[in-house]
């Protein structure tokens, strides 16, 4: 992490427009009774195989979860996020959150990141310059500043790990069965929102559903296929491959 920054935020709401904000399952709920499209996005792994960064392995295990995917198994990280192509539904005309003392979590975390792995840099935030020159600190020696602000942090990265196995159930109950290999990608669907209600409404059983990863690239389709996992490289119909 960065070693001094401090900041203020502006509430220029840049950071409420084109970013689609991830949610914790209880958010997700929230987010679909107010009528909101939620996105889902999805990446798989081998745990100590293809798509594993070994760097981060603690923190990626734990927001994963195990499922089937040809001959072997495969660990599913999902999320599940409010689709936002533009302005949040809930930024009014003055930029102001409607929502602001209900608003989700990393709406109140942002700019720091959660992934404990990516440092913090400004110059990779939409917030200004001068929201940077400003205000208290927020990171002091290499750490948050704010106990309030890393309580949030650690309560979203906890969800990640409560939440997964749930999302996971919510996806195979829904047939969203696909997914990218972690580094390769993420696949993204946009779930008819009220089946995706019912069955966060009472998330069903696993249903031991077989996955799929969706790769482009065909050396590594055929390396993929050599460890036993499934793939397909077909345009896909219900989701969109998203490459890096
Ligand atoms: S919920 Fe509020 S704070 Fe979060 S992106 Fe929407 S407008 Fe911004
Ligand atoms: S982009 Fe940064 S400065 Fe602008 S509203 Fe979001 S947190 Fe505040």
């Amino acid at each position: 992490m960065t070693d001094n920054l401090r900041f203020a935020c502006t509430g220029c709401g840049k950071c409420c427009t084109g970013h689609h904000v991830p949610l914790t399952l209880d958010e997700a709920r929230q987010w679909a009774a107010s009528g909101g499209q939620v996105v889902v996005l999805i990446e798989a792994f081998v745990a100590d195989g293809p798509g594993m960064p070994e760097e981060q392995r603690e923190h990626v295990l734990r927001r994963s979860h195990p499922v089937a995917c040809g001959d072997t198994v495969a660990r599913v990280s999902v999320t599940f996020a409010a689709f936002n192509p533009g302005r949040c539904r809930n930024l009014d005309d003055n930029d102001l959150c409607t929502i602001y003392d209900a608003r989700p979590l990393v709406c109140r975390i942002y700019p720091v990141e959660i992934n404990p792995h990516i440092p913090l840099r400004p110059e990779n935030k939409d917030c200004p310059t001068e929201a940077w020159q400003q205000g208290p600190a927020l990171i002091h020696g290499s750490q948050l500043a704010d106990a309030g602000l890393a309580a949030l942090v650690e309560a979203s990265r906890q969800a990640d790990r409560d939440d997964i196995a749930a999302k996971v159930a919510v996806c195979q109950a829904l047939g969203m069965t696909t997914s990218a290999l972690k580094g390769n990608g993420f696949t993204a669907y946009l779930p008819e929102m009220g089946a995706f209600a019912t069955a966060l409404a009472q998330v069903p059983e696993d249903n031991g559903a077989r996955w799929t990863l969706h790769v482009q690239d065909e050396a590594l389709t055929a390396s993929l296929r050599g460890v036993g996992l499934s793939t397909t490289s077909e345009t896909p119909v219900y989701y969109a491959f998203i490459g890096f």
